[in-house]
């Protein structure tokens, strides 16, 4: 075939990486070998012992056999806005602008990154976070400023990092809370410095609040940052893909609150947006309602299930000598530390070759310089999680050897 015929892809799409699929391609051909594979990598409860609650299915299946397959108001059917307006107001949200409900969290944090930032403009991105928002930026061509979540402090987001990185083309900053990858809560103390520097520098705050309803133990709640202050613009993103064990449904929303004139060109852009592209899905948007106001029963369930695979995470990993493990807070990852001084990449490519374990490397979420991690997933259930971890434990002794040399803890 000649050179010149071969299609040429945008340069936008260079440095767009996801690292938690891009690791599935080794795994596919471990697992074409035979080899038993243990998938601690991907973040589907569905794949697990986890399924949608049957009064969403219900209502989704009566919306489809009841013809509300035509195209739906760009901003979601008013019964599901509504209900997520009420839920908002149940979490102490007040000052709402707008809400909107969109293709998962995802389409609606693409559609607000897109609606505020030209190119050369910068967000600051939590490091580790979920690659997703640097999939975004990358394709606007707006710069990824990535500020660091501090491990020693609970992976809380370290409030100096992020004033000595805002400059006169930052627009908006980025909490994920709680936190892909480390499991990590906010303390309302962060929350409020975060508004603090957001009103001094006239910026944005993008709440991430997709896993607020897997807050694992008892004695600790979700607070919105929303909550906290009337006048600061913030949009809070959430949806039905994890709380409401609903992933490939593919529907989330936006919740924009704060001062009214200060929002008011940004919120007319935003819709702009929502219009070309139409709407969500449909029929599935009739699952919003009954989720938020429906049987709640599952989420004690799901989160008794989670608490006790996050405890058999933390306890089995920081028994390996070289491993150590923030414990999670919250969602359902791990994001632990190994004391080498060889790339994680290179730490997870072998593991997953020697013992079909699969986990995702922490350079893949961002991380400070010179640390290593990996993410582990803990959906699956705990004979499978107690069987990973002796791998990796078994594994790493072994790689230290060969490998790395394992650096001071
Ligand atoms: N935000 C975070 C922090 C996530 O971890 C994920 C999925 O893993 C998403 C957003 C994507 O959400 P959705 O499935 O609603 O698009």
């Amino acid at each position: 075939m000649p050179k010149d015929s071969i299609i040429k892809p945008a340069d936008r799409t260079r440095d767009i990486k996801y690292a938690v699929r891009d690791v599935v391609v080794l795994a596919n051909e471990i697992a074409a070998t035979g080899r038993e594979m243990l998938y601690l990598n991907i973040g589907d409860p569905n794949k697990f012992d986890f399924a949608t609650p049957p009064h969403m299915v219900e209502a989704m299946q009566r919306a489809i056999a009841d013809n509300y397959n035509g195209y739906a108001p760009s901003s979601g059917i008013p019964e599901a806005v509504d209900a997520i307006e009420r839920e908002a107001r149940r979490k102490g949200i007040d000052n709402i602008n707008d809400i909107f409900v969109t293709t998962g969290a995802s389409e609606a944090i693409e559609i607000c990154i897109t609606a505020l930032a030209d190119e050369g403009d910068n967000i600051l991105t939590p490091s580790p976070g979920y690659p997703l928002y640097q999939a975004v930026l990358a394709k606007l061509g707006v710069v990824e400023n990535p500020y660091y979540l501090n491990e020693e402090m609970g992976w809380q987001p370290d409030l100096n990092d992020i004033a000595s990185k805002i400059d006169d083309r930052t627009r908006a900053i980025v909490i994920i809370n709680p936190n892909n990858p480390t499991g990590s809560v906010c303390t309302v103390e962060t929350m409020k410095g975060l508004i603090k520097l957001a009103k001094e520098h006239n910026l944005v705050i993008f709440c991430d609040e997709i896993y607020d309803k897997l807050v694992l133990d008892d004695d600790k709640k979700h607070i919105s940052l929303a909550s906290l202050d009337h006048s600061v613009p913030v949009i809070t993103f959430n949806g039905l893909s994890k709380s409401y064990l609903g992933p490939g449904l593919r529907i989330g929303w936006g919740i924009v609150s704060g001062d009214s004139e200060v929002l008011k060109d940004y919120d007319g852009a935003i819709n702009q947006i929502l219009r070309a592209r139409l709407c969500a899905n449909h029929p599935i948007q009739y699952a919003i309602k009954p989720a938020l106001e429906g049987d709640q029963s599952h989420l004690k369930e799901v989160r008794a299930k989670l608490r006790s695979r996050r405890d058999i995470t933390y306890e089995m990993l920081n028994a390996v000598e070289g491993i150590t493990c923030e414990k999670p807070e919250g969602a359902f990852y791990a994001f632990p530390r190994i004391h080498v001084d060889n790339s994680d990449e290179h730490f997870v490519k072998e593991l997953l070759k020697a013992t079909g374990v699969v986990v995702v490397h922490g350079s893949g979420f961002g991380q400070v310089p010179g640390t290593q991690h990996f993410r582990v997933v803990f959906l699956p259930p705990e004979d499978i999680l107690r069987k990973a971890y002796q791998n990796i434990a078994n594994f790493f002794g072994d790689y230290v050897r060969k490998f790395a040399h394992a650096a001071a803890k």
